[in-house]
């Protein structure tokens, strides 16, 4: 019987979360979800150095937004735990004794000040494996003396090492390349490198689903492997995301090209639903379909290693737009007003319906933080000009309608019951009596109150949101312009 799928998710709490890494706790939750399998969220937090106050709530929460559900990891439990590494130092120490005891490791007792010899002018340079065969009497006196070591691991001198990336293919290394990396530090904090192998083959991960970056220091983690006698996991390496510059360079996505976080995104005004849609097709996409929009539901049900791409994906913002709009507009009506009266309302004064002019918007905007740029012609009286009195098709120009304007000034203005349905029939009644195009009676109007050539909504809908007085206000200066 095959074993149940594993999948981790092992983020460096680093104070905010990268797209691209939501993007991999993503593929690596869908991969287990996809076949049934566990998820499990660790905390990678050994490197004391960058530690950043209240980064894990940042992981958590992103998590939580999106609807990542981990079986085990932090405040969830489990099994396996802790999900802390900082948590963990023992186990580190011991599966370090264990390595030294079978000769796979060593203490490394060299100074500080011995490493900086061994570097060349560009400052780079590797170990010379100088303690790789001290006596034991030489070791235990160092111990016992407290001289400060670390531990590493003892690379083999010849041959390659080798494996198969599930989307890169074989990735082969010398292993004359390889350092005798250090596992445990100075500090008795262990590395990455070696720490995270520890974790995976304990907490039964079976696939290990994580960026490029590592992908050609996994030979490393596959002798680790060796070394201890554990089979290795399947790896599966992302490719990089990237954004595209003015000028259509490409390059890694990085903070000149946008948001490059999950929290200012949502800050921005996109829906986590509609950004994980979005990340979950950037590397990735489902067999025979075209298929865009996808529930977390449906992702669960389609994903599979076979759709990944090795080449890298560019982050489009617009695209990303798209498929927000397209969220916004599916988003039932009271979830869309929590979200975009309490922008309007710090934005418009009082007189203004917010909650007509929110109806106005839904379908129009792409995020929400596009809203201010979209309502500036409520919040302020825009400059006119006006050419925006002529329309070809209804036959309007300045002359033609500032005759209507005046005419149904004291129209509306006799109005009590201002709303759209009201304002309606009441212009339609004058354009019959006049027999004029009711195109031609509302473009005069619109244009009137809404002072740009193009508005979210026509002349009664705005006027409903402007409100009686602020509408007649407005009508008033358009004919005192056109005077
Ligand atoms: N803590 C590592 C990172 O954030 C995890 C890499 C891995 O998934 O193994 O890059």
């Amino acid at each position: 019987m095959s074993k149940t799928i594993t999948t981790r998710f092992a983020p460096s709490p680093t104070g905010f979360m990268h797209i691209g890494n939501l993007r991999t706790a993503l593929y690596s939750y869908l991969l287990a979800k996809s076949q049934g399998g566990k998820f499990i969220l660790r905390i990678e937090d050994t490197d004391q150095v960058r530690l950043v106050e209240g980064a894990s709530d940042v992981i958590l929460n992103t998590l939580k937004m999106t609807g990542i559900d981990y079986d085990e990891g932090p405040v969830v439990g489990g099994e396996h735990g802790p999900y802390v590494q900082s948590e963990r130092l023992p186990i580190y120490k011991e599966y370090a004794e264990k390595l030294i005891a079978s000769g796979n490791a060593y203490y490394c007792f060299c100074t500080p000040e011995r490493l900086e010899s061994l570097k060349d002018e560009n400052g780079i340079g590797g170990y010379d494996g100088h303690c790789r065969n001290l006596s034991n009497e030489e070791i235990e006196k160092n111990l016992t003396a407290g001289v400060p070591y670390v531990i590493r691991q003892k690379m083999p001198d010849e041959g390659t090492t080798s494996y198969v990336d599930e989307v890169y293919g074989e990735v082969e290394i010398d292993n004359s390349e390889l350092r005798d990396q250090i596992m445990i530090k100075a500090d008795g904090y262990p590395t990455y490198n070696f720490c995270h192998v520890v974790d995976d083959y304990l907490m039964g991960v079976t696939h290990v689903v994580r960026g490029n970056e590592y992908l050609t220091s996994t030979p490393k983690y596959c002798l680790l492997y060796d070394a201890f006698g554990w089979e290795r996991p399947t790896y599966v390496h992302l490719p990089l995301l990237m954004g595209k510059d003015d000028e259509g360079k490409v390059s890694k996505l990085s903070k000149r090209h946008g948001a490059v976080s999950f929290q200012d995104l949502v800050n921005d005004g996109y829906l986590p639903e509609a950004i994980v849609n979005y990340i979950a097709l950037l590397g990735w996409c489902p067999k025979d379909s075209n298929q865009e929009i996808f529930s977390m539901a449906e992702l669960k049900e389609n994903f599979g290693i076979g759709g990944l791409s090795k080449s890298p994906a560019v982050f489009d913002y617009e695209k990303l737009k798209w498929f927000n709009s397209e969220y916004i507009k599916a988003l039932p009506d009271d979830a869309y007003e929590e979200k975009a009266l309490p922008i309007l309302n710090e934005l418009c004064e009082e007189h203004i319906d917010t909650k007509k002019l929110a109806v106005l918007l839904h379908t129009r905007i792409a995020y929400f933080g596009e809203i201010e740029s979209f309502i500036g012609f409520v919040t302020s009286r825009l400059p006119m000009t006006s050419d925006l009195y002529t329309n070809k098709k209804n036959k309007t120009n300045p002359e033609n309608c500032k005759e209507v304007l005046t005419d149904c000034l004291p129209i509306l203005e006799a109005v009590e019951n201002w709303n759209n349905d009201t304002l309606f029939a009441v212009l339609k009644e004058y354009a019959a009596a006049k027999e004029k195009k009711a195109g031609a009676v509302m473009w005069a109007i619109r244009v009137a109150v809404g002072r740009q050539a193009i508005t979210p909504g026509g002349a009664t809908e705005l006027m409903e949101v402007f409100g009686k007085a602020e509408s007649i206000e407005r009508i008033k200066l358009a004919i005192e312009e056109l005077a």
